[in-house]
């Protein structure tokens, strides 16, 4: 597998000082599928060229060690031994990439820091890169991005031009962009257009291709496949990611695949915010719970599990337990976080559980936090009293979300009439004095205290769409002030 990265600018030797390998010297790089080396066909100050070659030990992809092989349905098989690997340009070349132009790639130079902020004239080839997808798809996954792109597909065999072309292309990419941008641009995209099936992709994974792609992932035009292909069509990360991308840019096109239920929200989205509301009260939950410090964490009601699916991606919460006390609810939750398919160790931080939440349950004590995301309003009004002592009184967990609508906001749905509420099973929907009342008395009878806040566009009038209370036990207050 080989990679070629070319520079015209003056002096083309600063290459090196980039990617922090003398232009004089093959250097070499254990991986953990074989060995990488970087060398340069060309070096003067016109024009400087670095390649990178990646040597792939077939065996040791194939019967290796560690997580790949231990969450492999078979021990052998025989396309593990006797494959194109090899020879075709894919995720081991992203993996290399990483590893061999770590700081380049983070867009730090020691030596040329000003260079690394600047864009510069660029061309990388691939010379046999596998795309899935055929040329067509190289085109319209790098040139949004600033490339001129040219793939052209490899015929089968040169002597045979009928038996048509091969699945590989061979790509030049040229461009004046920034060092940083144009690896992770490789980083990300090189596998996408692989799609190679692996057996498993670690949850880190969302993060890692939001961190490559920050910056230009959010606004692509083909970020649904992308994000989709990158974490190797597990629907569940893809979700997450989609998520976190769109909710980090409100202006963005909502996404269009099944990471938003729309059952779950009813007349939620507008044409006013256009990242669906779904979206931003998981993303406001979300942070609330990153802000608490928590590691084991209830979503109480949890329904389809749209906000397990994204607590899950974190591995900063150890345990997500997902309460509910519909049947059909939980096993939504499980299919759409594919318990079946995953490995144990993830496995083991993931609990579904079936529970009333108006009846005390030692099941649920003891936890850092827990979210009541759009429940409340599903209980009947005399049931409410039930739940905080169950809750509240009983788990008391050391911090709670709780999110519902704000009634005053629905004025601004189009097509929602009056007196109705957002979902045909809500018993009520609270104004924001009303909310707020609720969630004080709750605070001061079980010792808690509490923010309020919204989630959504703020009108001056009717406030958020969403209303939010972070409530935190007072306990926990007196140990964080120490
Ligand atoms: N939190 C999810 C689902 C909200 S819908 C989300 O925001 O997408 C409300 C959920 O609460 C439903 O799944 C319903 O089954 C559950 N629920 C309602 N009353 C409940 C109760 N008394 N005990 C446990 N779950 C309840």
């Amino acid at each position: 597998m080989l990679l070629t990265l070319t520079t015209t600018h003056h002096p083309a030797t600063d290459l090196g000082h980039l990617l922090v390998k003398h232009p004089d010297r093959v250097q070499s790089f254990d991986l953990p599928t074989g060995a990488a080396h970087v060398f340069y066909p060309e070096a003067d100050e016109a024009r400087c060229t670095a390649a990178l070659l990646v040597e792939v030990d077939p065996l040791k992809l194939g019967g290796g060690r560690g997580r790949r092989q231990s969450s492999a349905p078979e021990g052998f098989t025989l396309g593990q031994y006797v494959n194109d690997r090899p020879y075709a340009a894919s995720s081991l070349l992203s993996s290399a990439l990483a590893k061999v132009f770590r700081s380049a790639l983070r867009g730090e130079s020691r030596d040329r820091p000003e260079l690394a902020a600047t864009a510069i004239p660029l061309t990388v080839r691939v010379p046999v890169l596998r795309c899935r997808g055929g040329a067509d798809l190289a085109v319209r996954v790098f040139a949004p991005l600033g490339w001129t792109v040219t793939a052209t597909p490899i015929p089968l065999d040169e002597a045979y031009p009928e038996w048509g072309d091969s699945r590989y292309v061979d790509l030049t990419l040229s461009g004046t962009l920034r060092l940083a941008d144009a690896l992770n641009h490789l980083y990300v995209l090189l596998p996408v257009l692989d799609d190679a099936k692996h057996y498993w992709v670690a949850p880190d994974e969302v993060d890692k291709l939001l961190r490559a792609g920050s910056g230009w992932l959010a606004g692509h035009p083909e970020r649904a496949l992308i994000i989709r292909r990158y974490l190797a069509h597990r629907r569940a990360l893809a979700g997450a990611a989609l998520a976190r991308l769109t909710a980090l840019r409100p202006d963005d096109e909502p996404p269009t695949d099944d990471s938003v239920d729309p059952a779950a929200d009813g007349a939620g989205t507008t044409a006013a915010h256009r990242a669906p509301l779904a979206v931003l009260r998981r993303e406001a939950v979300l942070t609330a719970l990153r802000d608490s410090g928590a590691r084991r964490v209830l979503d109480l009601g949890c329904g389809g599990g749209a906000l397990l699916t994204a607590l899950v991606a974190d591995r900063r919460f150890t345990e997500v337990v997902g309460v509910d006390v519909a049947d059909r609810s939980l096993a939504l939750a499980a299919r759409r976080l594919r318990l079946d398919r995953l490995p144990e160790r993830q496995r083991e931080r993931i609990r579904l559980r079936q529970s009333a939440l108006t009846y005390r349950d030692d099941r649920l004590r003891g936890y850092d936090a827990a979210v009541l995301m759009e429940v409340v309003e599903h209980l009947d009004p005399p049931r409410l009293p039930a739940l905080q002592d169950a809750v509240f009184g009983h788990a008391r967990p050391g911090t709670v979300v709780v999110t519902t609508p704000n009634v005053e906001y629905n004025v601004r749905y189009e097509g929602l009439g009056p007196g109705r509420f957002r979902h045909a099973d809500h018993r009520f929907e609270w104004t924001r004095a009303e909310f707020a009342a609720w969630v004080e008395r709750v605070a001061a009878t079980h010792g808690y205290t509490a923010t309020i806040t919204g989630v959504g566009d703020a009108d001056p009038e009717v406030g958020t769409p969403t209303q939010m209370a972070v409530l935190t036990r007072d306990d926990r207050n007196e140990e964080t002030d120490r």
